[in-house]
């Protein structure tokens, strides 16, 4: 048997020596989840020009040297400048002219005081107080200097690096190509989607399940459908998987009589056959179809799931060319014992929900955690990591948890 690590090093170490899936142009609007195939760095500086941060009226702070209520400076308004124009010519000594939010501050100002500070009439505007240099000036560059990164290479992009890119005028991008994913799931009591239940028949969710998992992982799914438990059927599938960038499977990989896809994948060559010190899970297949990867993942939902989250999703971003392969992990506190987990070698992954109290994140597990059980799967937010050679876990019990879910404050910075 396999530890979960050495499973996981023999599955990476074969896709980061695969050739690169090569890269595309996009449009930032369709960035959002891309991750960029080389590191983006600023051409210009943001902002591009100094410009005024208030309504107000630029000014020469020298000629507001000492200026307060019973001697107030008095300076003649010369004009008028709004965002998106250019003040002409060089405003000079003794003069002020009106800005707005965002215009350039005019050549020869060098600060700029808000409205409500001063008061004008006829053609004068009025000044109770000194102004320092810079006052209301937002710099060029004082944003993004050019030459500084703005995304390093294999950053995952959310709405916060798309909108810093735009500021920087970035456009197309060059983005990674993304994995293109068969999924295929086997067995004969499998009825796909809509189809009534015949008798002995259940409805087919791993197909769903992944296809839901890879889109999230920023891959793209190709679902291949059922194949019965049927050398035909199997090998007319595989052969139709092997155009794909990765193919995952499900089912048929224990030692059942009726196991046939770990025959027929045997047969194509290169494929190895695990069992993994874990739970939920165990048996895994990992091999080459010609020049395609193929992770076979057992068939009870709740296994396909976690072996997809441990080795399927770090595996595809690994192909993505994402910094961040692996899941953030933490450290968290039991708010219940785990009774059922007794003392074993395997490594078990408790399916929980997280929330907060009094500064601590607590741990709730989804209930029973039978790997036949969807329904533990259902609004869990991490998988606690129980190491091999734990013994009864209780409340108050430090753990490691592995975060299922964006939603939590831990951004692309975590390692
Ligand atoms: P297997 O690994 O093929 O022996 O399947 C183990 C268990 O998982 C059996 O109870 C199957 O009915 C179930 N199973 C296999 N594939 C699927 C699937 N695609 N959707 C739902 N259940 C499945
Ligand atoms: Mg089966």
């Amino acid at each position: 048997m396999l530890t979960v690590d050495e499973a996981r090093e023999r599955i990476l170490g074969y896709v980061r020596r695969m050739p690169a899936l090569g890269t595309e142009e996009i449009a930032l609007e369709e960035a959002l989840g891309r991750v960029t195939a080389t590191a983006v760095v600023a051409q210009e500086p943001s902002p591009p020009f100094a410009n005024s941060a208030m309504d107000g009226y630029a000014l020469r702070s020298a000629d507001t040297l000492g200026a307060h209520a019973v001697a107030p400076a008095r300076l003649r308004l010369v004009g008028e400048v709004p965002a998106g124009a250019v003040y002409s010519g060089v405003m000079g000594a003794g003069e002020a002219v009106r800005i707005l939010t965002g215009a350039p501050v005019p050549d020869g100002a060098d600060a700029v005081l808000q409205q409500e500070l001063v008061t004008v009439a006829e053609g004068v505007v009025t000044i109770a107080q000194p102004v320092a240099i810079g006052n209301n000036v937002r710099t060029a560059g004082s944003d993004v200097r050019p030459g500084m990164t703005l995304a390093p290479k294999g950053t995952e992009l959310g709405p916060a690096e798309i909108a810093l890119l735009a500021s920087l005028g970035v456009h197309p991008l060059r983005v990674t190509r993304r994995p293109r994913v068969a999924i295929l799931a086997t067995g004969d009591e499998l009825a796909p989607p809509g189809q009534p239940l015949r008798p002995g028949q259940i409805h087919e969710s791993n197909t769903a399940y992944l296809i839901a998992a890879v889109r999230r992982a920023g891959a793209i799914p190709e679902p291949l459908g059922i194949a019965r438990d049927r050398a035909d059927e199997i090998r007319a599938k595989i052969t139709q998987a092997r155009t794909a960038d990765f193919v995952l499977t499900s089912g048929g990989v224990s030692v059942g009589d009726y196991d046939l896809v770990k025959q027929l994948l045997a047969e194509q060559g290169s494929m190895d056959f695990w069992r993994v010190r874990m739970r939920p899970g165990k048996p895994l297949a990992f091999g080459m179809l010609g020049e395609t990867p193929l992770l076979g993942l057992p068939g009870n939902p709740v296994s396909a799931a976690v072996t997809f989250e441990l080795f399927g999703r770090p595996a595809l971003r690994t192909l993505l060319g994402c910094a961040q392969v692996e899941r953030p992990q933490i450290e968290v506190v039991l708010d219940e014992s785990i009774g059922e987990i007794a003392r074993s070698d395997r490594r078990h992954f408790v399916r929980a929900r997280l929330s907060s109290r009094g500064g601590m994140l607590l741990a709730h597990t989804t209930g029973a955690q039978e790997s036949h059980l969807i329904s533990s799967l259902q609004g869990a937010t991490a998988l606690l990591v129980i190491a091999e050679g734990e013994g009864v876990m209780r409340a108050g019990d430090h753990v490691q948890a592995l975060l299922l879910n964006d939603a939590l404050p831990w951004g692309s910075e975590v390692q």
